[in-house]
Formats: C-alpha cells, sequence, structure tokens
C-alpha cells in the first residue's frame, strides 16, 4: 500500500508556477557497491512468486534478504526467519552499543498482489530492466523499496558505522491481503522507539520534466471498517403485501446512509498536508478550499468542495458508503430477509463501536440492526504523533538528496502495516524515497515498475536517516 495523492502532481504541465525552485542537488558521494546490490536484489525478489496461496515464495524471498544480510556481517541467529501459515516473516537485529535504548524498526512486507502473466506485456515474474525503469511485480509495492533499505543498511554496516541503537530490519508476509503476520511482528516489537514503514510515504514526479515535484511522509491513516445493515420479515405470499417489506425498509437505510455526511474532521497531521499541498493543486476553486478548510474546519462551502473531489473527500473526516445489497429468496415471496454492506474509513480517533452508533443513529429506524463485521483484518488506529526527531531527520535527508523540495505529512486512506503498530501506542511513520509520475503509479495493476533513478539518491536519504535515528 502506498501513494496517496493523485491529481496534485499536474500543476507544473497545466503552466501554474512552480511553488518553488528546486536547487540541484549538490554533489553527493555515490555508493557504488550498494547501487548495484539494489537492483540485484530487487530482480532476485520480483522473481520469486511471493503471492498468498499455494506456492508462495515468500519464505524464499525472505531468504534472499538473509542471505545479503548475512553475507555482510549479520549474526545467523540474529536474522529470524519465521514461518506462518503460507507465509513467512522476517526480523533482523541488528544491535546497538546502548541496550537501554528503544530500538529503531525499519518495516516492510515480503508479499505481493496476484499477477496474471497472460494479462502483463511482460511475465510479471520475470524482472526486466528496460528504458530506465525495473519492471515486474512488486517493482513499486514494495520490493525495489525492501532492496534499497536492505543495501543501505548493509553500506552503512560496510562503512564501519556502529549505531547506538539497536536497528530491527522485519518484513511481513501478507501485509497484501490478512495483515495476520504483521499483527504478530507489531506485537513482538512493541518495545520499539519508532518504526519506518518503508512501503509508505514517498515522492511524486512532474509529469512533464520528470523531476520531483514534492515529498511526503505518512503519519496516519484511516480504518476500514464494514458494518452490515439486516433487516428481517415474516414474509408470505406476494399477492398479499403487507405495509413492511424488508426491502423497502433496507432501501430507505441504505437512502439515509448515502445522504449522510459525517462531520468534516481537522488534526494537526492534515491541517499541514492541506496547506502545503495546496501549492500543487491545478484547480483553485479546490486549491481555495484546501486553505479555507485547513484555517478553518467549521467552513462548510470548504468541506463541501473538498467533499465533491475524489481525490480530497476522504481526507475530511470519516466515509461511509453502501458497497453490497441482498434481499429476498423468491420472485413470488414477501422477503423475509434483506442486507447491506456498507463500507467505512474512518478518520483516526474513533472507535469501531462509536462509527456503528453514529450510523444507528443516522439510519434512526428500529427494524435495522447495524453489526460491525471488520472482525480482526483491522484496528482503530491514532495519528502518529507529529515528532521532531523523525521529520527533522526526514527532511534532513530528503533535502540532502532534493534540496529545497516541498515536504509534509500524508494521512492514507487505505491500510497498511503501520496500523498494527500504531495501535499499540508505537509512533510509526512511512518515509519511503521513491520517487514515480502519478500517471506511473501501477501499484497492484499491470506493468508496474519503478524508476531506476531512485536507486542512488534512495541510498543517501537512507544512510542519512537510518544513522540519524539510530546514533541516539
Ligand atoms: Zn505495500
Amino acid at each position: 500500500m502506498r501513494r496517496t495523492y493523485p491529481m496534485l502532481a499536474l500543476a507544473l504541465a497545466a503552466g501554474v508556477a512552480a511553488p518553488q525552485l528546486i536547487a540541484k542537488p549538490a554533489k553527493l558521494k555515490g555508493h557504488p557497491a550498494a547501487e548495484a546490490q539494489t537492483l540485484d536484489l530487487a530482480k532476485q525478489l520480483i522473481a520469486l512468486r511471493s503471492v498468498q496461496g499455494p506456492d508462495n515464495k515468500t519464505p524464499q524471498a525472505l531468504g534472499v534478504i538473509k542471505g545479503a544480510l548475512l553475507a555482510a556481517g549479520w549474526q545467523d541467529s540474529a536474522v529470524e526467519i519465521t514461518p506462518f501459515r503460507d507465509t513467512a516473516y522476517m526480523i533482523a537485529t541488528w544491535p546497538g552499543s546502548d541496550p537501554s535504548l528503544k530500538p529503531l524498526v525499519i518495516s516492510g512486507h515480503m508479499d505481493v498482489v496476484e499477477a496474471k502473466p497472460e494479462d502483463w506485456q511482460r511475465d510479471p515474474f520475470t524482472p526486466v530492466v528496460e528504458n530506465g525503469y525495473l519492471f515486474g511485480r512488486g517493482a513499486s509495492d514494495m520490493k525495489f523499496d525492501a532492496a534499497l533499505a536492505t543495501s543501505s543498511l548493509i553500506e552503512l554496516r560496510r562503512a564501519g558505522y556502529k549505531p547506538k541503537r539497536t536497528i530491527i530490519l522485519q518484513f511481513s508476509g501478507d501485509e497484501e491481503t490478512t495483515m495476520a503476520s504483521s499483527r504478530v511482528i507489531a506485537q513482538r516489537l512493541r518495545h520499539a522507539e519508532l518504526v519506518i514503514n518503508i512501503d509508505g510515504g514517498g515522492g511524486t514526479l512532474d509529469e512533464a520534466s520528470g523531476k520531483p515535484l514534492y515529498w511526503t511522509w505518512q503519519g496516519a491513516e484511516k480504518t476500514y471498517d464494514d458494518y452490515q445493515l439486516e433487516v428481517t420479515n415474516a414474509g408470505g405470499h406476494s399477492s398479499a403485501p403487507r405495509p413492511e417489506n424488508a426491502i423497502v425498509q433496507l432501501a430507505q437505510a441504505v437512502e439515509k446512509v448515502g445522504a449522510y455526511h459525517f462531520q468534516p474532521e481537522l488534526s494537526p497531521l492534515t491541517k499541514a498536508y492541506f496547506e502545503k499541498a495546496a501549492a500543487f493543486e491545478k484547480d483553485p476553486r479546490l486549491a481555495a478550499a484546501m486553505r479555507d478548510f485547513a484555517a478553518n474546519p467549521n467552513d462548510a462551502e470548504a468541506a463541501a468542495t473538498l467533499r465533491s473531489s475524489p481525490a480530497y473527500v476522504g481526507k475530511i473526516g470519516t466515509t461511509c458508503v453502501t458497497t453490497m445489497i441482498t434481499g429476498g429468496h423468491a420472485q413470488n415471496a414477501l422477503p423475509q430477509r434483506a442486507t447491506a454492506n456498507v463500507n467505512c474509513r474512518v478518520f483516526p480517533g474513533h472507535s469501531r463501536e462509536e462509527i456503528r452508533q453514529q450510523l444507528v443513529q443516522v439510519i434512526g429506524m428500529p427494524m435495522i440492526k447495524v453489526t460491525a463485521t471488520s472482525g480482526e483484518d483491522s484496528i482503530a488506529a491514532p495519528a502518529s504523533p507529529m515528532r521532531p526527531d523523525f521529520i527533522g531527520a526526514a527532511e534532513k535527508a530528503m533535502h540532502l538528496i532534493n534540496p529545497g523540495l516541498a515536504v509534509f505529512p500524508s494521512q492514507a486512506s487505505g491500510a497498511s502495516d503501520s496500523m498494527w503498530y500504531r495501535a499499540l501506542g508505537v509512533p510509526s511513520y512511512g518515509a519511503s524515497p521513491t520517487f514515480s509520475k502519478d500517471s506511473e503509479d501501477f501499484a497492484h495493476g499491470l506493468n508496474e515498475r519503478v524508476p531506476l533513478s531512485n536507486i542512488a539518491p534512495g541510498i543517501t536519504y537512507y544512510l542519512s536517516l537510518f544513522t540519524d535515528l539510530s546514533a541516539r
């Protein structure tokens, strides 16, 4: 899961003035060994089909990472690969010199979304380098990022760096499906100081010039929750209808949910997002609404404008939408049962039960039973705090490779492994240094790719970030 800001990137292409002048990066020292290793590891990982189900190659992919770490000095006993259902997860520890400090965790996942080779132009599980891109399932989500972070840690070790704070590199094995192994990992690492999620955040390239436009770190995500609306009825023969009909009643309830808008909300994080992201919105009406909403979340007109945009509706509060309905059992019978699924994306800070009660109130029909059905696949998670140590280290690392670039926080509308950590009170920040064009974001889709121009700056970025967060 990653990259949540389509539609912002067209500002320059549309002729809007650049919000800031981006200086050319200063001459940075190259890291040829780490650069070569990044590409090599990414290719090896893509070639292993780490997809849920039979012949899931996640354990083998983790074995590739483990092999690289062992060759670079990690102890065999410090790189643990644990089988888990049809997959596996990895926890690799680089002990710091001060055991009293809580560890820095670097978090990613090794599974990928299924890909049907017949639909792709190239085989999804054969890595191909072409025209400056690496193609293959997992190129952008997230085997390239895994290779980049691993190679950067190895480069740090090769250079003789000794962390004061223990650094733990962990990969889950089912982020794209059940997220059950990531839940176990978060439980085991709940003593962490903070988590860098290398599968969140990221940079956007200008469509026309291909130059970096802005970079975001992900500090919060909405909670996924499903609710079932159910109405039952004694039924009967359709030739003798009664006033109360289960399908009609359900339809009335669905109508009410559809017409309802949850109270707009603004957090310190989304305030910072709207203030800065407005500069990259090409529609002046939306840009003005973003600024107005950041200044005053009770500005009903600004909220209404943002609500009308699919890019922003999810950022101003909880949304609930009916996604499925069933009802009736025979063409000539009164329906005995009708149900609907309402899918909600809950703004951080609200519990599942709180939203359920709100739906009950909105519907206001006692015969409609509202039940939360999401189970243990998701959990309400607060936003991570705007910690100056993380923000300072991330901005410093990003400005090392892109001086003056706009940097701001983001809140994702989908869930990532960060949710389990945040729910346990451990701050987690999506902070991938990978840039791409919105038009070339093929994560989960066909012909997934990543620009190779990310390798060298990505290593410089991670060396700086990992050092700053583990040196004290
Ligand atoms: Zn992912």
